[in-house]
């Protein structure tokens, strides 16, 4: 178990009790053993609660007199946490300059304790006569002799801890529960222990489950057939399922239960979405880069990190199918992580295909009863494989044998706010070198970071240059915005894309069309006064939505939510001359309905794919051919395999090239990259054509040329030596503290001596580093809140400054982004 012991002294815990808020500092009894990790019970106000030990102390805290600190109750469950994932947890708060209790938090699902129950059980089946011989003499007060019998009682061998208090109601002088329970566990008689909770979800359902067993009777040839079916199905379905799938009834499934090669019975849903519809498959015979880059993997051995890039649609996904199946037969877990949820349902259906029931998906998304279960799950080890976005990095899997991050360059796995501001990768980089199991980067469009791992030697590089069955990477066409204004197009089409888009239609193709970030610029000012209408709480316009076409349009800030009906008149000169501005997903959808009525769109971004399971049912619908069009988002970019998509249009490169942030160009090319990957994955040949005001950008120029992958690490080596130029990362580090407060002048006063002790202790310290700013933030209020930035710049190699002693006022909020990628 996790670092140090002690049976004496003092703990800091962190406390389950909605009325608990930080550590709390208990008294260690002599005859308690704890460790950090352990989930212990705790007195708290009136009520023992749940808690885990975070810090074992030394001495007691200065300001607090020992006698007056009262004692832990008991430890629960010493297996919770393993010594490497502690350590992991420590690692994320000592680098991202956090305390380690937010870490926890971050890392635990929510509800972790509250929903779990003490209980305790025999540990030895004896009788009851021969357990009574065994206590008789040995001094074991009367309330543990009664425990003892209570238990045995049990038909089950257990009960809760609540109610065996409640049995052993004894006399004073008798000994108390507490102390007969702990006179009990030292004999290794009894065990506490810590059970979960009845989830939500958790009721039982009748279950068809295969067995090993051979028939007692030889099987009809229809029930050798809903054997297979059942197999194909991984082996257990929910009974209804069987009845439909297997085209059965209860009666033959009842007979084959009599012979013995299935069973059924009632069972609680484990895995969130278990009963996916996907279709069993088998590994594909790899390509030779494929291979290649298999056998490589295959031969790593303890911590080792792998860079596989391959451009999209080379089969990337297949390599690491077939690289964790080793892992999965070797009785050990694997951690993949994905981007954002959008793109889950693709890949974790073709990880169900592979893998069947071993796949659970973690994520955000997931309803606090889901993301319990699948802890609890996680935590029993075995062979599993767990998918999910930035946080599952955090999954406390046992007997981790590798680490896959998909789409590494991808900026969502790093953590804006709150602290823990932890990138994913970096995180997944420790978990791997602590438990000894290879890192698998996998990108199109690897990131700056990891390309310089690779120029370093850190890294094994596994290229896969070319698309699965040599499909061709679409060619991107260019179109100069400036021209076509120029020659009288005023529509956000060109002409090019407008026919590109007829000719599609004609073929009964489908397209993609990208738009940067939803309705971002969509923004709505007054023709008379000039004034565009801006959100009451954010430095920002607000943005255009129209959700039906008959609908009343709305105005939303897409910084704090707040949303109001569009206005008949300027709120400022009462001029009714309003004008929308802008591109967003909704104004490409509107144009389409004018310029090309016949096309039928979806819209796919965050509005429209805000509800539960909403991505995977647009892409299923339009999968199935239901609109000709998706018009999108980021989203788009990611990971969406659909082969009868032949063409790509980008609305306006302009908006990715020209944010304010050093690593636009890089990100630009990124994005770009992969939106134009999204076409001609199938058998036609697939069109890109992106359209732009300024088709000279290095980013632009880069993508057009013809061998983009292979031209990638050019484009690379130029940003490297800009970045070299300004001591940017790589080649220097950044810390931005963001400060953030509801009132203007306290905001700023915070923000200016956060600023001087900065500067001070630069100049004190031994670590050197620059301080820009406070400087206010590029959006400068927010959610009512007024922001500051202060950005720290140091040489790489130097340490951080010890930037937890930084305390702000009160009401002051600060936020410590350790290599920060968004510095809005
Ligand atoms: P990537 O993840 O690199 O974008 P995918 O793994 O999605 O690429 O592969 C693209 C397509 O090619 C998928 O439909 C996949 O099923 C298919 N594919 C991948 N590898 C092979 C192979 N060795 N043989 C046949 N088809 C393959
Ligand atoms: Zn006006
Ligand atoms: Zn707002």
């Amino acid at each position: 178990m996790p670092t140090a012991v002690s049976s004496m002294g003092w703990l800091e815990a962190l406390v389950d009790s909605p009325g608990a808020s930080g550590l709390y500092t208990y008294r260690i009894p002599v005859e308690i053993m704890v460790s950090e990790g352990d989930i212990i019970s705790v007195p708290f106000g009136t009520q023992q609660v749940g808690a885990i030990a975070i810090r074992l102390l030394a001495h007691a805290p200065e300001g607090l007199t020992p006698s007056s600190i009262k004692p832990i109750e008991a430890v629960i469950n010493t297996t919770l946490f393993t010594k490497e994932y502690w350590t992991a947890l420590n690692r994320v708060a000592d680098y991202y300059q956090t305390p380690f209790i937010r870490v926890l938090k971050a890392a635990l699902p929510p509800g972790l304790l509250s929903r779990s129950q003490r209980r305790v059980r025999l540990r030895q089946s004896l009788s009851a006569e021969k357990m009574a011989a065994l206590m008789t003499g040995r001094g074991f007060s009367r309330s543990a002799v009664k425990l003892i019998e209570v238990l045995q009682s049990s038909p089950t061998g257990d009960y809760s801890w609540q109610y065996l208090k409640q049995q052993i109601k004894a006399p004073r002088k008798t000994g108390t529960a507490t102390q007969a329970l702990s006179a009990l566990q030292r004999c290794g008689w009894v065990e506490s222990y810590l059970a979960p909770p009845r989830s939500p979800s958790a009721q039982k359902r009748q279950a068809v489950l295969l067995t090993s067993s051979e028939p007692l009777d030889p099987l009809s040839q229809r029930q050798q057939a809903i054997l297979i079916g059942l197999q194909q199905a991984g082996g257990e379905l929910w009974l209804s399922d069987a009845l439909q799938q297997l085209q059965t009834t209860s009666k033959t499934l009842k007979k084959m239960a009599e012979a013995g090669v299935l069973v059924i019975e009632p069972r609680e849903i484990l895995r969130a979405g278990s009963h996916s519809t996907a279709q069993p498959d088998q590994p594909k015979s790899l390509t030779a880069d494929q291979a290649l880059a298999l056998e490589t993997l295959h031969k790593l051995k303890g911590y080792a990190e792998a860079l596989l890039h391959g451009v999209t649609g080379s089969g990337k996904t297949e390599v690491y199918l077939q690289a964790i199946a080793p892992v999965l037969q070797a009785q050990k877990s694997a951690l993949v992580l994905v981007p954002e949820i959008g793109l889950t349902p693709q890949l974790t259906d073709r990880f169900r295909s592979r893998f069947g029931q071993q796949v659970c998906v973690y994520h955000s998304g997931l309803s606090e009863g889901e993301r319990y279960d699948t802890w609890r799950q996680m935590l029993r080890g075995g062979a599993q494989v767990i998918i999910g976005t930035r946080s599952a990095v955090f999954a406390p899997l046992p007997n981790l044998g590798m680490i896959i991050l998909d789409e590494e360059h991808d900026s969502s796995f790093k953590q804006d706010r709150p602290m823990p501001c932890y990138h994913a990768r970096q995180v997944a980089r420790w978990r791997s070198q602590l438990e000894g199991c290879p890192l698998v980067l996998g990108s199109a469009t690897p990131s700056l970071e990891t390309w310089v791992r690779f120029l370093g030697g850190l890294l094994h590089y596994l290229a896969l240059p070319q698309r699965v069955h040599a499909r061709s990477l679409p060619p991107v066409e260019l179109v100069d915005m400036r021209k076509e204004l120029h020659e009288g197009n005023r529509t956000i089409f060109s002409r090019l894309l407008k026919k590109a888009l007829e000719e599609m239609l004609e073929t009964g193709g489908q397209g993609i069309l990208f738009i940067h970030r939803r309705g971002h610029s969509s923004f709505v000012s007054c023709r008379s006064c000039g004034q565009p209408i801006e959100c009451p709480n954010c430095d920002v316009s607000l943005s255009f939505h129209q959700t039906h076409r008959e609908g009343r349009a709305h105005l939303k800030c897409h910084y704090c939510g707040y949303s109001k009906p569009h206005p008949e008149v300027c709120p400022q000169c009462l001029s009714p001359y309003l004008k929308t501005f802008g591109s967003g997903t909704q104004r490409v959808v509107n144009d389409l309905a004018k310029y090309l009525p016949q096309a039928r769109c979806i819209r796919f971004d965050s509005d429209t794919t805000r509800n539960k399971g909403a991505h995977r049912a647009l892409l299923a619908r339009f999968a199935s051919g239901e609109a000709d069009l998706l018009v999108g988002t980021q989203m788009l970019t990611k990971g969406i395999d659909l082969p009868q998509v032949t063409l790509v249009g980008v609305i306006a490169a302009d908006g990715l090239l020209f944010m304010p942030d050093y690593r636009a160009s890089e990100r630009a090319f990124q994005t770009m990259t992969q939106v134009a990957g999204r076409a001609g994955r199938g058998e036609h040949p697939g069109r890109v054509i992106v359209q732009t005001y300024s088709p000279e950008h290095a980013a632009i120029e880069a993508l057009v040329r013809p061998d983009a992958a292979g031209k990638y690490g050019e484009f690379l080596q130029q940003e490297l030596s800009d970045r070299a130029d300004l001591q940017y990362p790589p080649y220097g580090r950044l810390v931005l503290l963001r400060i953030s407060g509801l009132e203007e002048r306290a905001t700023e006063n915070a923000a200016g001596r956060l600023g001087h002790k900065l500067e001070a202790m630069s100049s004190e310290g031994t670590e050197h580093y620059s301080v820009l700013g406070p400087v206010p933030a590029p959006i400068y209020r927010v959610a009512r809140r007024y922001r500051w930035h202060i950005l720290l710049k140091l040489t790489p190699g130097s340490a951080l400054p010890p930037l937890s002693r930084l305390r702000p006022p009160k009401d002051i909020s600060l936020t410590i982004d350790v290599d920060p990628l968004n510095l809005s």
